[in-house]
């Protein structure tokens, strides 16, 4: 019985860490205070490539748009997949 509580507790620790701190990782607090693309651009010349952009923490290419609240959201925002760190923002 104390096992099967104790699976039950860790199934809920588990569900908390996937949606509720995996999720808001890389989600900053002010999404004014990222830079665009260009300001990115210029203050990391070598994140851009001949096939994109970069992440300029870790080189990696093909950044994910994500909207800042929803899918929806017209308010975007680029993270890297890899390491998870958010970029920069839509105009
Ligand atoms: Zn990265």
């Amino acid at each position: 019985m104390n096992h099967l509580l104790l699976l039950i507790l860790l199934g809920f620790a588990l569900f908390y860490w996937v949606y509720f701190c995996r999720g808001r990782k890389g989600r900053p607090v002010d999404w004014q205070s990222l830079p665009t693309r260009e300001q990115y651009l210029a203050l990391h010349p070598e994140a851009r490539g001949e096939d994109g952009i970069a992440c300029h923490h870790c080189g990696h290419l093909g950044l994910q748009a994500q909207g800042r609240v929803h899918l929806a959201d017209f308010r975007h925002q680029y993270a890297c997949p890899r390491c998870h760190r958010v970029l920069f923002r839509s105009q």
